[in-house]
């Protein structure tokens, strides 16, 4: 058998069941998240504490773990959020 690169799909699949191998994007970490403009969260500012794949199909996008003010977690996908200004990301 000659040695392919793993298809896109498998790689994939492998980071789906082990995240934990997946270390933090600090690009990310640290950084303030604020809920969708116009809805009552959007001056309400939950921090970044750790990064996971994006699980979506075919997403490959950065999984945000955030943690708000109130102590929920949320887990929205860097893809779906805009970058201001201030470094700082908005859910969108
Ligand atoms: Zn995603």
């Amino acid at each position: 058998m000659s040695r392919h690169k793993l298809p896109k799909t498998v790689t994939t699949i492998i980071a789906a069941y082990g995240p934990a191998a997946i270390p933090n994007n600090t690009e990310y970490v640290g950084k303030k998240v604020y809920g969708r403009q116009g809805s009552q969260f959007e001056n309400v500012a939950g921090e970044i504490t750790g990064t996971s794949l994006c699980r979506l199909e075919g997403c490959g996008g950065t999984r945000l773990h955030v943690k708000w003010p109130d102590g929920q977690r949320t887990y929205p996908c860097g893809k779906g959020c805009t970058v201001k200004a201030d470094g700082s990301l908005r859910i969108r």
